[in-house]
């Protein structure tokens, strides 16, 4: 049998099979680096972080995720929590809150690239602040970001020099957030650094954590991303990603609306006016998605003719496995954000009986108007 070889940057045992777990690398690289006796054995998580200062994520257990929060509990850190603005939960991390102890947290929005030009960017920040105080965190700062255009990543930089007081940083998140791109631009930042980005082991685990030198001997330390399963981009094929994930400002889209008319958000999600009045509701998503306007009546049979075809994403290969609609009714008191989870949200007047669809796993879910 073979004997069981490991990375020298990470220590992660090697392994050909499992692309987003720790220790892997193409079964051809193994097999040249085997073939030449000088050549250092890496993981392609470490190679890629060796020679392109990059960082790929990995998947966590839900004991090395446990492990992690603990770890995080137990140091005397700044805890720095990555989410998406464009889908706050489903990159909330469960229950961090109550591991970050005493440790001060900065919240940071990344993807602010993405957002309207219409959001003013305080009231998003106030917006996000009181959305992690009813997930139970209170974040010191709250900072928006786009860590693809490097924006803001001088002034996250400084606001971790101002709180981290002599401490280590922990940079935490949910995949999908932009954490890896971010870190990616903080290590490009600070300059010097590049021959002195170290892996090391969080005890206990199979996890690698990057530790980015800082002048004071403390690091800052990227910790690996979280899989958050209501995500929606879970069930979407990699080349439809760009649907869930928009890359460029969103731009509304308005519909006057009768009761008894539903929009499918192409096959993934689906809306239906129920009860109420004539109104104008406000779809925000990529602006590539397909928005398709029908009838309520007909709306199952339209779905179950049209999914895989008209209805894309999801593509007819990925029917079989892709999981059947769950339905939520709501009757919003005030003006309300209708959201599917990861995919974007409607704006619904006061008032009004809407139901919203999305495969079973994703969340949809409403909370007070974002604009
Ligand atoms: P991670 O899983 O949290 O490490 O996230 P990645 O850094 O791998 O990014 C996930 C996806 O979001 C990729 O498609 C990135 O290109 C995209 N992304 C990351 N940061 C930004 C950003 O600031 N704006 C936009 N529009 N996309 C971003």
């Amino acid at each position: 049998e073979t004997q069981a070889l490991h990375c020298i940057g990470c220590g992660a045992r090697l392994q050909t099979t499992e692309p987003q777990k720790a220790g892997y690398l193409p079964a051809a690289t193994l097999a040249k680096m085997q073939a030449d006796p000088d050549a250092d054995l890496y993981c392609q998580r470490c190679f890629r972080l060796r020679h392109y200062n990059e960082v790929q994520d990995v998947e966590l257990t839900d004991d090395d995720f446990l492990r992690l929060l603990t770890a995080l509990g137990d140091s005397d850190a700044l805890i720095v929590n990555v989410v998406d603005i464009f889908d706050f939960n489903g990159s909330v991390i469960p229950g961090l809150h109550r591991f970050v102890g005493d440790n001060p947290v900065i919240l940071v929005g990344n993807k602010a690239d993405v957002l309207p030009k219409s959001i003013n960017p305080k009231k998003l920040t106030n917006w996000l602040t009181q959305a992690a105080h009813a997930q139970g965190l209170r974040p010191v700062a709250t900072l928006l970001t786009s860590a693809k255009k490097g924006q803001q990543v001088d002034e996250l930089l400084a606001m971790i020099e101002h709180y981290r007081n002599g401490r280590d940083v922990y940079v935490v998140g949910v995949t999908n957030t932009g954490k890896s791109t971010l870190i990616n631009q903080i290590i490009r930042q600070l300059t010097g650094v590049r021959e002195l980005i170290t892996t090391s082991r969080f005890p206990g685990t199979t996890l690698d954590r990057i530790e980015i030198p800082l002048d004071d001997g403390q690091a800052l330390i990227d910790t690996p991303g979280i899989i958050h399963h209501g995500q929606m981009a879970h069930y979407v094929d990699q080349r439809d990603l760009n649907l869930v994930a928009p890359t460029k400002p969103i731009r509304p889209k308005v519909y006057q609306l009768n009761p008894g008319q539903t929009i499918f958000l192409a096959g993934l999600a689906r809306f239906d006016f129920v009860r109420g009045q004539r109104s104008g509701f406000t779809v925000y998503a990529d602006n590539q998605l397909l928005l398709h306007r029908t009838k309520l009546v007909n709306a199952d049979d339209f779905y179950a003719r049209h999914v895989g075809e008209l209805l894309q994403p999801p593509r007819a290969e990925q029917l079989p496995d892709f999981p059947p609609f769950v339905r939520f009714e709501f009757t919003p008191k005030v003006k309300s954000d209708l959201v599917f989870a990861g995919l974007g949200w409607i704006v619904i007047p006061a008032g009004q009986t809407v139901a919203g669809y999305a495969p079973k796993g994703v969340d949809v879910l409403l909370r007070k108007a974002l604009i």
